[in-house]
């Protein structure tokens, strides 16, 4: 079977956003207009496509990473589904690890969110180029203007609006493309009549204002355009747009875009952006591993080149049992060949592979460099694990996971609770690498361990849904505690620390200088709440 789309046609992007600001219904409309969705879920009723477990859809936040498959005019988009809460970091942290780019939905009530910092600051740390899409523009209170600002002022973020949006709240009905000089205005419900109009006259100055801020900002990333914007030349749309890829590529220019999503507003821009500005596997560096002598080495997105892959997310389905989401690095591999699990050392068998798009899943014969997929049938494989050509053995550069901080006992009811649940932990540990457990040596309880009290709620959930296991679970114990000796190695930084007496899962904190007077406690992203002693230690 040979290759579907191009490398060069690829994406691979996450969606990435504060719980609530819209990344759920966003990733659906896309999955409407990919036109893969028939009916369109809404995440109201918790009837959503990618919110597959039953826990996500009763408690409205998203926790698997499971990438689903769409194809917008010549591109695979493959989506990697980040989760937003807090408790969920290392979720977010394993999708950020496989994809070449990101959308950023923000709330335009609110601009940057706590959560939004803590997301844009990994997705930095990552090196994954974004674009901004300013979500909800149709609620009491949207303010696309003041978005943005926030994210200028609170991420400290070079960015520019390459759209506006036609009014605001009950009255937003469209949107300026900024490059362009058109409006589109939405004339039915569903979003998909568009009129193509002129710039409306109240908007042109702003139009202007904002396309020669962004020229500016375009300046610095080539030469050409610098020359024309400094001599007073007017670029061509497409050079625009060729420069504008160039730097948002580069990690460090944000575009933003303007909709609602739940109105059916704006999406289809935002998958033209994403074809348009975000990377493709060739657009990134090469990924860096070792050979099984230890030597360094790395491999180039091609088909040509040995197979190599990550293994990213393990998760229990209910139809084919285990499926391990990979993303092929470089080369290919047929289904039913054998791959190494270099990580273990083990022979892996590809028995099928499946990519799922949306409500349907496809069974393909062959994966090629940049694709993402899932194999069923890997007995071996963790997250994290390198799969590989057995000729040609590397180990890719992996992903760190952080320790349990909260722990809790587990009594199962009856000896045949007992009996499943030993199996049902097993199964568990193997999905979420920040999820262990072992027997206290003194009292002879199951206790399991994980990084919030969130994630211990829902193994215990897990546990009596799939595994029909009943047990008493005790408190909560703090497992682990990060203690800040030294606040000057705190400067504007966010430091985890898991919560004191009473507190549960982590929070993180961040300092700054306070006018000479030491550091003082500038805020905090919670996974529980602040312990008291760390709101001014500069005062103890
Ligand atoms: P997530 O937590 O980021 O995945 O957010 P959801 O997509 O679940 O949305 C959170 C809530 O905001 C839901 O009640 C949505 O219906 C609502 N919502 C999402 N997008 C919009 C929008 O464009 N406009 C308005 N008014 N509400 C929206």
């Amino acid at each position: 079977m040979p290759r579907e789309v191009s490398l060069k046609d690829t994406r691979n992007i996450g969606i990435m956003a504060h719980i609530d600001a819209g990344k759920t219904t966003t990733t659906e409309r896309i999955l409407y207009y990919t036109g893969v969705n028939h009916k369109m879920g809404e995440t109201h009723d918790g009837a959503s496509t990618m919110d597959w477990m039953a826990q996500e859809q009763e408690r409205g936040i998203t926790i698997t990473s499971a990438a689903t498959t769409a194809f917008w005019k010549g591109h695979r988009i493959n989506i990697i589904d980040t989760p937003g809460h807090v408790d969920f970091t290392v979720e977010v942290e394993r999708s950020l690890r496989v994809l070449d780019g990101a959308v950023t939905v923000l709330d335009a009530k609110a601009g940057v969110e706590p959560q939004t910092e803590t997301v844009w600051r990994q997705a930095t740390e990552y090196n994954v180029p974004r674009i901004v899409f300013v979500n909800k523009m149709d609620a009491i209170g949207a303010d696309f203007i003041m978005s943005c600002n926030t994210i200028v002022d609170r991420l400290g973020a070079k960015s520019c609006p390459i759209q506006l949006p036609i009014g605001a709240e009950s009255t937003f009905k469209g949107i300026v493309d900024i490059i362009e000089r058109k409006a589109e205005i939405y004339t039915n419900d569903l979003g998909t009549n568009i009129e193509v109009t002129d710039v409306p006259e109240d908007l042109q100055d702003l139009t202007e204002e904002y396309r020669m801020k962004l020229l500016e900002y375009l300046a610095d990333y080539d030469e050409d355009l610098m020359m024309q914007v400094l001599e007073g030349e007017e670029p061509s749309v497409e050079e625009i747009k060729r420069v504008l890829r160039i730097a948002v590529c580069n990690g460090d220019f944000f575009p933003v875009l303007c909709g609602s999503a739940y109105k059916n507003k704006g999406v289809q821009m935002v998958l033209d952006a994403v074809v348009d500005y975000l990377p493709s596997p060739l657009d990134i560096p090469s990924i860096n591993g070792t050979t099984l002598d230890g030597e360094a080495e790395q491999r180039h997105a091609s088909d040509d080149e040995p197979f190599a892959a990550l293994a990213f997310k393990i998760a229990a389905d209910p139809f084919v049992g285990k499926l391990s989401f990979f993303r092929v690095y470089s080369g290919k591999a047929t289904a039913g060949s054998y791959v190494l699990n270099s990580t273990k050392n083990k022979k892996e068998r590809f028995g099928r592979i499946v990519q799922m798009h949306a409500n349907a899943r496809k069974e393909i014969s062959e994966v090629y460099a940049g694709d993402i997929a899932a194999a069923v049938g890997l007995k071996n494989t963790t997250t994290g694990d390198t799969l590989c050509d057995e000729k040609n053995p590397i180990i890719l550069e992996s992903m760190e996971f952080p320790e349990p901080v909260i722990e809790l006992s587990l009594e199962p009811k009856t000896k045949a609770d007992q009996d499943k649940m030993g199996l049902a932990l097993a199964k568990l540990a193997e999905e979420d690498p920040t999820f262990k457990t072992y027997t206290n040596e003194e009292t002879g309880q199951t206790i399991i361990a994980g990084v919030g009290e969130l994630h211990l709620d829902i193994i215990v959930d897990r546990l009596r849904r799939e595994f029909k296991v009943e047990a008493n679970v005790g408190k909560p114990q703090v497992a682990y505690r990060e203690t800040i000796r030294d606040t000057a190695e705190c400067e504007g930084k966010y430091i985890r620390q898991s919560g004191g007496k009473g507190q549960y899962g982590h929070v993180w904190i961040r300092f700054e200088p306070n006018e000479g007077k030491g550091f003082e406690f500038v805020d905090a992203v919670v996974g529980g709440t602040v312990p008291r002693e760390f709101i001014k230690p500069t005062n103890e």
